[in-house]
């Protein structure tokens, strides 16, 4: 995920994976959205279940979403609930808990209807749900994140779900879910909050990477920006991406942009993105900088969509469950995406290093710098912890370079932390988590025990980060005021043969010191 709230601060400042199924292929939850009906601006769901038991009474909405980090609380947003039998005859529902109603008789219950107020348009007076992450319904458009519009019965996470979206005849729909038979279709729960779903006056456009199609679909409210126009910006960094991946861990992908007056940021998911940002005039500036912001989100199709915890993999809609691997999954991602730029000659190191020294000034100014990346991580979806997060953009992608000079230097120029990450992924995957709490070790077992000291104390403790020592090690010297404030980086054009032979390594094939 990506808060263009911290973005807009600096330079560049969000999952869910199925679950097995047991024994006959449980009946489909089916859900039909009425988006054709907006005079009242709310949604309207209606599900047909059969065969619900007694574990099934409650009906739970979300609480939180994979790679939001944020409590959402979507109960909020409902405006009526109501269940029925087979013969239409109403039985009584009552709300138990903010994301909760209780069904009094679960095994007669063949219907449940209920109303959903959009979360772009309804005010609430604490934990405001992210643009990017939440829903709207308006005139020409709507945007349906999963867990801000549909609910499911407690117990049925991994349940097949179909969706029926009644919509005017003139809007086109986007999203990563497969159709068939009228209906898209989700393995679960999980797939459908990572799949959200664009539908109205969209532009369309696609293109090829390493063999995959991209689709991208774009809703302006006043046309200001259209699909071809971004495919041409995000070109050459996807294919950069492609090669510095190597191959696509994903057969299709989809990016879904939504420009309107506000903007928010961006959300990843494991078949695409999504974007909320501000619509204003394309230029090629604007596009660089729509692509800076794709080329973080597109990362994560390497953390946490195919490498992640247990955490991730069962997620917990119903109870927010920290992770302490924050500096991976955003850190690592958030380094990846300047860093291939760099590698692949799209941006110079010139550029590159002033990135860095951006994101060190906001570490020291907008936060503080005793929180540790780890504390940081457990502690994201408190007030206190949010207030902090954002700065996992920073300080996690400054750690993450760290990392990679630390690693090239161990390795001789070998192996970086490109090569680690593709190491674990091959070792877990989509379906195949780490532990959270086993991840570090395994790391030290991979590399050396002085990566261990390395993440003890610039990931678990917040030591000052040895950027100025690292990065001589490149013959890269940090200039810095008599207060310590980093001004810029020069690159020694006379480095020692230790020296050179290191940064070529740091800057990878094509990648060039000045453009
Ligand atoms: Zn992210």
């Amino acid at each position: 995920m990506t808060n263009i709230r911290s973005l807009l601060r600096a330079t560049i400042p969000v999952l869910c994976i199925a679950t097995a199924a047991h024994g006959a292929a449980p009946a489909p939850l089916r859900y039909t959205v009425n988006l054709k009906d907006r005079a009242d601006t709310l949604f309207k769901v209606s599900l047909r279940v059969d065969r619900l038991t007694a574990a099934n009474a409650i009906f739970q909405f979300a609480a939180t979403a994979p790679g939001t980090y944020q409590i959402m609380d979507i109960g909020r947003f409902v405006r009526s609930f109501h269940a029925y039998d087979a013969g239409g005859k109403e039985i009584s529902t009552a709300r138990v808990a903010t994301n909760q109603w209780r069904l009094s008789a679960p095994t007669r219950v063949r219907e449940i209807r209920y109303t959903m107020a959009p979360t772009w348009t309804t005010t609430v007076t604490e934990n405001q749900v992210y643009l990017m992450c939440g829903s709207s319904l308006s005139e020409d458009h709507s945007l349906l994140n999963g867990q801000a519009v549909f609910g499911m019965p407690k117990g049925m996470q991994s349940t097949p779900i179909s969706v029926q979206l009644l919509a005017p005849t003139d809007w086109k729909v986007a999203t990563s879910l497969k159709k068939s038979g009228g209906r898209y279709l989700a393995d679960d729960y999980d797939q459908l909050v990572d799949s959200p779903i664009l539908a109205g006056r969209l532009t369309f456009s696609r293109l090829n990477v390493t063999g995959v199609p991209v689709d991208i679909a774009v809703y302006s409210a006043h046309d200001q920006i259209n699909a071809d126009q971004l495919r041409d910006a995000m070109r050459d960094m996807l294919s950069a991406a492609g090669e510095f991946l190597g191959k696509l861990p994903v057969d299709h992908y989809m990016f879904l942009y939504y420009f309107e007056a506000r903007g928010q940021g961006a959300w990843e998911h494991s078949y695409g993105s999504e974007y909320s940002l501000p619509e204003r005039p394309y230029t090629p500036q604007y596009g660089k900088q729509i692509t800076d912001i794709a080329a973080h989100e597109f990362f994560h199709v390497v953390t946490p969509l195919n490498l992640h915890s247990e955490i991730v993999e069962h997620f917990n809609f119903e109870t927010p469950v920290p992770s302490r691997h924050l500096w991976l999954y955003e850190g690592s991602t958030e380094w990846a995406a300047h860093k291939m730029q760099l590698e692949s000659g799209l941006k110079p190191a010139t550029e590159y290093l002033a990135m860095l020294v951006q994101k060190m000034n906001t570490d020291r100014a907008g936060y503080d710098t005793t929180w540790s990346l780890t504390k940081l991580s457990l502690t994201s979806y408190s007030d206190s912890g949010q207030k902090q997060y954002p700065n996992i953009y920073q300080r996690g992608a400054l750690v993450a370079g760290l990392l990679d000079i630390k690693l090239l230097e161990l390795s001789h120029g070998e192996r970086g932390l490109r090569d680690l990450i593709q190491d674990l992924s091959k070792q877990f995957g989509k379906k195949r988590a780490f532990r959270d709490d086993s991840l570090i070790s395994i790391i030290i077992a991979r590399t050396e025990p002085a990566i261990g000291e390395f993440i003890n104390s610039y990931i678990r403790d917040a030591q000052h980060l040895p950027i100025k020592e690292y990065y001589a090690k490149l013959g890269i010297t940090l200039i810095e005021d008599e207060k310590g404030k980093p001004l810029r980086f020069e690159v020694d054009p006379n480095p020692t043969q230790e020296q050179l032979k290191l940064r070529t390594a740091w800057l990878g094939k094509r990648g060039k010191l000045v453009s």
